[in-house]
């Protein structure tokens, strides 16, 4: 008998070189093999009868073939086979291509199942390269991804071998959460996803593995949570909030004041915060940033702020000197720009401990930037950093707190998976006073008038972006296509104004400028890829054209529409488009009717899916065998509350019956690192 651990070499029908051809797939035991689920399901129990089939869709008929079959030859490697067959409601005329093996086995007068799309018409129907069993089976056929050298039926038959030589495959979920939870055992789970013989089976068997895997994955970033302690207690004098809020111009909004309070009482917790702020383009996160800041300065500890961006960290630098410099906190700003000599005053004033706040960019992260007692880190615009990056910065103090900003909006219940090692908190209120943003939607017809309505703004004294379609997968062709732009708008309808160009693949330096010239005023007009959509703040700034609008995706037009409108004018968004499509107008409409960034986050998630929305390189977990994190996510309340029930009766899973999921959360922490 084998066990789940064999090596997947011992299984019979598994030679030394297909094995290898398994392992290349991560298939290295027998275990592993019973883990590779299917990726869809061939349901021959739902037989229909041949005149209730609705055209063009996948059906399942049971009928008696009640012609021979005619082989006719059309060319070399091209040979038809054609039969009728009928039920007791019709009749449907095959054709197969080639199958020659399958089309000698059938005989006339034998009842078939047959599997596919009905074509034709009502008098003629037709059915091309069905997919044909013997009339007495019933039961869902499992399909597998194929891979080279592997086809399904191969993998089909391992699977079966598998399942009948493995003795007992133990549970990772305890008895309890799977009563509590209606779960079949494993071994049931197992069987039926690979072979279900009814659908019901399947669902039971699916539900079961969607928990495990939904259980095993908050577990594991639970655990990783609790683990996180260290930093000698330190408390935070919380008067400084008050005396901080005097320093503003503004008073902060109730979201504000309240995720300020949420980072206080982590700080003042004795462990290191590790929280996510999430607000939407505009909320106010720098306030909470400076709060943070200035407090972590009273209490005689340093902050580091990161920014993706030169101009962004000045940006912050200039917010939070204004902020600071009445209180004697002493700030600098170290960016790539800065000459050698200036970076290493300012490195050595870190070092002494004389500086108590950095603002600055990537260069923040190199080695010889030290501090004498770093307290605080907070990176802005988070999904710009990679998860080693932030680490990097953290590394540089004792367990320092740590804050990420983020203006992506990702729903709630995503996010606590994604960052599933963080709290979070949601600004969820914008100051008061801000300007609504008018969104048009027009086609291209109407550029002639958007030009001269851009001018009426531009001879105002405002400025403007129009941003250039996305050319999918093909940055050269965005970039020239930008850059033509610019010109023809240059040399023609805007000749007399001051454009300024920017995309991604200018270099750094050169971005840079551009941007300070557009936040300076003296470019009036800025033509760009997608580059602009982080972080920066010119008030001044109140149109946006965005060309081709139906290539973006909802977040990211929200995201750049998000740079408009926050200042004290009136600010207009003009959606370009000239798709027809049903599916894109809806999707523009909710760009043009709603300013929620969270709602739109959703309306998102809902039309392209978690996949699409985020990819798995940007938010860093594993991709899953076959829970959808969004789909699921009933589940994943549930599982979740099970890990932690568990953690708190096990907190170092070192009971004998958590041994399983042990090892399956050491496998997790393997793939985890390696994104
Ligand atoms: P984001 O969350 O996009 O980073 P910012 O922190 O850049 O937003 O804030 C956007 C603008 O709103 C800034 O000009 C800032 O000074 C202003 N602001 C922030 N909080 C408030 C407030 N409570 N009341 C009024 N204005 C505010
Ligand atoms: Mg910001």
């Amino acid at each position: 008998m084998l066990t789940a651990s064999t090596d997947i070499q011992y299984l019979k029908g598994v030679g030394e070189k297909r094995a290898e051809l398994l392992r290349r797939r991560g298939i290295d035991t027998v275990g592993a093999l019973l883990r590779f689920y299917p990726r869809a399901y061939l349901d021959w129990t739902n037989i229909t009868p041949i005149a209730e089939c609705p055209f063009d869709q996948n059906v399942t008929v049971k009928a008696r073939i009640i012609t021979p079959v005619k082989e006719n030859y059309i060319r070399r490697g091209m040979t038809l086979y054609k039969f009728s067959a009928e039920d007791e409601s019709g009749i449907i005329n095959v054709t197969l291509f080639n199958r020659k093996f399958l089309a000698e086995k059938l005989r006339e007068g034998r009842e078939y199942l047959f599997y596919g799309k009905l074509g034709g018409s009502f008098i003629i129907r037709e059915m091309s390269s069905p997919e044909i069993k013997e009339g007495d089976f019933s039961g869902i056929e499992p399909i597998y991804p194929a891979w080279d050298g592997f086809t399904s039926n191969m993998l089909e038959r391992l699977m079966k071998t598998a399942l009948d030589s493995v003795a007992d495959i133990p549970d990772v979920l305890p008895a309890e959460i799977r009563k509590r939870n209606s779960l079949c055992s494993f071994g049931t789970a197992l069987r039926n996803i690979h072979f279900p013989l009814e659908r019901q089976a399947f669902e039971q068997a699916k539900k079961r593995l969607v928990f495990e895997e939904l259980f095993i994955l908050q577990t594991g970033l639970a655990f990783l949570k609790k683990r996180r302690r260290g930093l000698a207690g330190c408390t935070v004098r919380k008067n400084l909030f008050a005396e901080f809020k005097k320093t503003l111009s503004f008073t902060l909004t109730g979201a504000q004041e309240r995720v300020i309070e949420e980072c206080l009482a982590d700080m003042s917790s004795g462990r290191p915060m590790n929280r996510l702020v999430q607000g939407d383009v505009g909320s106010g996160k720098t306030a909470v940033a400076a709060a943070l800041c200035y407090i972590a300065a009273g209490n005689g500890f340093q902050s580091a702020l990161m920014a993706p961006t030169e101009i962004l960290a000045e940006q912050h630098y200039s917010t939070l000197r204004s902020i600071t410099e009445n209180s004697g906190i002493k700030c600098a700003l170290l960016t790539g720009s800065q000459s050698k000599k200036q970076k290493n005053e300012i490195k050595a004033a870190l070092k002494s401990g004389e500086t108590d706040l950095a603002v600055g960019t990537h260069a923040l992260l190199t080695d010889d930037v030290e501090f004498d007692r770093l307290g605080l880190v907070i990176t802005d615009e988070q999904h710009r950093f990679g998860v080693a990056q932030r680490a990097k910065l953290s590394a540089k103090g004792d367990n320092p707190h740590t804050l990420v900003m983020s203006a992506t909006p990702i729903p709630r219940t995503l996010g606590l998976i994604i960052y599933g090692d963080l709290d979070i908190s949601v600004i969820d209120e914008y100051p008061r006073g801000r300007q609504v943003i008018d969104t048009y939607l027009v086609n291209s017809s109407y550029h002639k008038r958007i030009y001269s309505y851009i001018k009426k703004f531009l001879d105002s004294g405002r400025q403007g972006y129009i941003v250039c379609p996305l050319v999918e997968e093909n940055e050269a062709l965005e970039i020239t296509s930008a850059s033509e732009y610019y010109e023809t708008l240059r040399d023609g309808d805007f000749s007399g104004y001051s454009l300024g160009l920017l995309h991604g693949k200018m270099p750094a330096r050169e971005k840079e400028s551009v941007m300070r010239r557009f936040a300076a005023g003296e470019l009036q007009l800025l033509i760009s890829t997608t580059v602009i959509e982080v972080g920066i703040d010119v008030p001044n700034a109140v149109v946006m054209v965005i060309e081709n609008a139906e290539r973006f995706g909802l977040s990211q037009l929200h995201q750049l529409r998000g740079r408009i409108g926050r200042g004290e004018y009136k600010s207009v968004c003009i959606l370009v488009s000239d798709s027809a499509s049903e599916e894109t107008r809806r999707r523009l409409n909710v760009i043009k009717n709603c300013r929620d960034g969270f709602k739109i986050a959703d309306e998102d998630l809902k039309l392209r899916g978690p996949g699409d929305f985020l990819g798995s390189r940007q938010h860093g977990l594993p991709d899953m065998k076959i829970a959808d994190i969004f789909a699921d996510r009933d589940t994943l309340h549930s599982a979740g509350v099970e890990a932690n029930r568990l953690l708190s009766e096990d907190p170092e899973l070192s009971a004998p019956q958590n041994a399983e999921l042990r090892k399956e959360i050491a496998e997790l922490y393997k793939k985890l690192n390696q994104n």
